[in-house]
């Protein structure tokens, strides 16, 4: 709907944008959102979301989607925002990287001047990236990270990194709601099934009976979080009374081998496959395990799936995706 002047609103007026919705976390967000009786609002440029994620959603009268690039202003009537819009594969991220800093740096812009003039929280989907190859282990939010700045990673990194000054300079300077959430890898069911990342590639190379392409040694870790778990903490954050304001780091702190995923996976599916293993990709941090004291103490949080049993629904929703 137009007033006329160019500006498009929303017709409720307690609703919540989800930027990124039709991505992989953010259709998960706007279930959420749904199930807890908000209205919602999907902005999104289907870069790397697709409306099948969003599909069963879209009769809902609750559910509203718009497409729009948020490195665009955006004019809307909401009562609070989460901002994912923004790649988060590697090889999504790195195919455009110009565009990947624009939708941190540009798009934050937009959804803070959003959230500023209608005086509305925000919350920040960052990222471990933001610690690079980190020197610290486990990584605590008091770690500043180490950041390759000109590297193929750095458009990511370097966009969220900027993305969170904004987020802090909006808040000192226009005293505007703001939440920070530093998000570890996180997987689950609508992870795109050519996305890169490491466990939708595992688990669909051995559904499909071909070699799971181990990066380098495989001996390098991460920590994998239950995209439910990742959901809970983030809608709890923007609806705490208290001000929490992170950054926060939300994670799994288990953390795993690219060898020992390749394992479980293969002995989960039944599947033959052979390990291969590929040159490591530049920069590709060796470690990452999230310190998450500081959620549980001010959410009250902590992550309740396990690997064994997020592996089993991921790969029952595969299995039935890939027919
Ligand atoms: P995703 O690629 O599935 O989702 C990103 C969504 O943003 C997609 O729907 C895409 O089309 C949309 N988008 C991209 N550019 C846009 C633009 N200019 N305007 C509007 N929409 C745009 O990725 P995801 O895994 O769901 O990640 C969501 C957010 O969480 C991202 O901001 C990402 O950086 C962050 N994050 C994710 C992980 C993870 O493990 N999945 C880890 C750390 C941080
Ligand atoms: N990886 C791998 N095989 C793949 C994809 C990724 O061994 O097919 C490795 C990758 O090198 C990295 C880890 O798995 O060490 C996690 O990669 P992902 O892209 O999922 O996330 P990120 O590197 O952003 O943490």
């Amino acid at each position: 709907m137009s007033d006329g002047n160019g500006f498009m609103w929303t017709r409720y007026a307690n609703t919540i944008l989800v930027t990124g919705g039709a991505g992989f976390i953010g259709s998960h967000i706007c279930e959420r959102l749904l199930d807890r009786g908000y209205e919602v609002l999907c902005v999104d440029n289907f870069y790397t979301g697709t409306r099948g994620n969003i599909g069963h959603l879209l009769s809902n009268p609750h559910f509203e989607v718009m497409r729009h690039d948020i490195t665009f202003p955006l004019y809307v009537q909401v009562s609070g925002i989460f901002n994912l819009a923004c790649p988060a594969s590697p090889i999504h991220y790195q195919r455009d990287p110009v565009q990947t800093t624009k939708v941190s740096v540009h798009g934050s812009i937009n959804m803070l001047g959003l959230a500023k003039r209608l005086s509305v929280p925000i919350l920040q989907a960052s990222t471990s990236e933001i610690y690079g190859d980190p020197l610290v282990h486990p990584q605590i939010e008091s770690y500043w990270g180490n950041v390759n700045t000109i590297g193929p990673r750095a458009c990511y990194d370097e966009g969220k990194r900027c993305a969170e000054t904004l987020f802090f300079d909006y808040h000192r300077q226009h005293k505007l709601p703001i939440k920070v959430v530093r998000i570890f890898n996180t997987y689950g069911p609508r992870m795109h099934p050519h996305d890169g990342r490491v466990v939708s590639n595992f688990i669909v190379q051995a559904l499909k009976g071909e070699p799971i392409s181990v990066f380098g040694d495989g001996l390098q870790t991460r920590s994998f979080c239950y995209v439910d778990d990742l959901v809970s903490a983030m809608v709890m954050m923007m609806e705490s009374e208290e001000d929490v304001r992170g950054p926060l780091n939300i994670g799994n702190p288990t953390e795993f081998t690219m060898i020992e995923l390749a394992e479980m996976v293969l002995k989960k599916t039944g599947s033959k496959s052979k390990l291969k293993h590929l040159p490591l990709p530049t920069d590709d941090p060796k470690q990452r395990k999230p310190d998450i004291s500081l959620a549980q103490k001010s959410l009250g949080w902590t992550p309740k799936t396990s690997l064994d049993e997020g592996l089993d629904r991921t790969i029952a929703y595969f299995r039935q995706t890939l027919g």
